[in-house]
C-alpha cells in the first residue's frame, strides 16, 4: 500500500480501515481481519466506542506496534487544554498503545472555537513529548483552518473531511494541499449517502453509472474504483467494513490504473452538495453526548 508523507516527515499508509458504526462486537475481528491482509492504518475515534477492541484487533494480529498505524480523534465534550490531555490518557489507555500515530480533533466548534484552540495546545504539547507522531484535525473548512493558523504554532499534518465523488471538495483539496496538510476522506466510498436514516435527497454513490462502467472497464467493483480514485489524486481514504470480503476488496485495488479521463469523469460527479453535517451548523441539542465509553 502505498504511504503519504506528512508534514512532519511521518509516514501514513495512505489507505486504512474506518471503524464508525463498526459494533465493539465485531471490530475486534474486523481490524484483526484487515492487518492480516495487509492493511496498516486504522482509523477509530473516543466516540465511536470500539477503541478497545481496535485495540485488542491489533494485538491479535500478531503485528509489532509499530506496523501498525493508529490514528483517533478527541470528541468535543473533551476540548479544553487540560481535558485534551487527559482525552490522550484515555484514549491510549483503551488501546493499549504508548503513543499515537496520529490524533485529531474530531470536529470544529465554530462557537467556541476557543475551547477547539484549547484542545489543539493540547495536541501541540503531545507532540512536543512524544506522546503523539503526529496531529491533526477534522471538519475544518479552510475558514477553520486559517482561524487555527492564526492562534497556533503547528500546521495539521491531517485535515480528515467528507469527500466522496458526489462531494469532493476540491477548493478545501486546494488549501489543505497549499499548506502540506494531507487531505483524508471520510465516507471516502459515499458510505453516508447511503446510511439508512439519513432523510433528503439522496442517491447512492455506489450506483452511479459512470462508476458503473468504467469499474466494467476494469473489472473492479465501484468501490473500487473510487478508492483508486482518492489514492491516484494523492489523498488518504478510510473505507468502513466489518465484512470480511468487503474489507478484501477495498485494499485490492492497487492492480488497475485509471485514466486522466475516467479520473476527470470522476471529479465531474461532484455536487458540491454535502451529505453529512455542516461544520458550521452546531450540533442539535443532545448530540453533544458523553462519550459512550470511559
Ligand atoms: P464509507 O464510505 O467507508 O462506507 C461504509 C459503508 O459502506 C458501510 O455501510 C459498509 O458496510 C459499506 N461498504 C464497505 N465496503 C463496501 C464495498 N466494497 N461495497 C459496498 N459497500 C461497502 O463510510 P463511513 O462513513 O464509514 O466512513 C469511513 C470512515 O471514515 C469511518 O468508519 C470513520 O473512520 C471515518 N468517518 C469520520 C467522520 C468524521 O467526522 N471525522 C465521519 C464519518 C466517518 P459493511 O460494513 O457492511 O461492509
Amino acid at each position: 500500500m502505498p504511504t503519504l508523507t506528512l508534514n512532519n516527515g511521518v509516514s501514513m499508509p495512505a489507505l486504512g480501515l474506518g471503524v464508525f458504526q463498526s459494533p465493539p462486537a465485531q471490530t475486534t475481528a474486523a481490524v484483526e481481519h484487515a492487518l492480516r491482509i495487509g492493511y496498516r492504518h486504522i482509523d477509530t475515534a473516543a466516540t465511536y466506542g470500539n477503541e478497545r477492541q481496535v485495540g485488542e484487533g491489533i494485538r491479535r494480529s500478531g503485528l509489532d506496534r509499530a506496523e501498525v498505524f493508529v490514528e483517533t480523534k478527541v470528541w468535543v465534550t473533551e476540548y479544553g487544554y487540560d481535558l485534551t490531555r487527559y482525552a490522550f490518557d484515555k484514549a491510549v489507555t483503551r488501546l493499549g498503545v504508548e503513543v499515537l500515530d496520529l490524533l485529531i480533533l474530531h470536529k470544529p466548534v465554530p462557537e467556541r472555537f476557543d475551547t477547539t484552540i484549547a484542545a489543539y495546545k493540547a495536541l501541540e504539547q503531545l507532540l512536543a513529548d512524544g506522546k503523539v507522531r503526529a496531529i491533526g484535525v477534522s471538519n475544518f473548512t479552510a475558514k477553520h483552518l486559517h482561524d487555527l493558523f492564526a492562534q497556533t504554532e503547528v500546521v495539521p499534518a491531517v485535515n480528515q473531511v467528507e469527500l466522496h465523488p458526489y462531494f469532493a471538495q476540491p477548493e478545501l483539496q486546494a488549501v489543505n494541499a497549499k499548506h502540506r496538510i494531507v487531505t483524508q476522506a471520510w465516507s471516502p466510498i459515499g458510505g453516508i449517502t447511503f446510511y439508512p436514516g439519513w432523510s433528503g435527497d439522496r442517491r447512492n454513490v455506489l450506483e452511479d453509472p459512470t462508476l458503473a462502467s468504467i469499474a466494467a472497464k476494469h473489472g473492479k467493483s465501484p468501490a473500487q474504483v473510487v478508492l483508486r480514485w482518492h489514492l491516484q489524486q494523492g489523498r488518504s481514504a478510510i473505507p468502513k467494513s466489518t465484512n470480511p470480503d468487503r474489507i478484501a476488496e477495498n485494499f485490492n485495488i492497487l492492480d488497475f490504473t485509471l485514466t486522466d479521463d475516467e479520473l476527470a469523469s470522476i471529479d465531474g460527479l461532484n455536487t458540491g452538495r454535502r451529505i453529512g453535517p455542516d461544520p458550521d451548523v452546531p450540533m442539535p441539542s443532545g448530540y453533544e453526548r458523553s462519550l459512550l465509553e470511559e
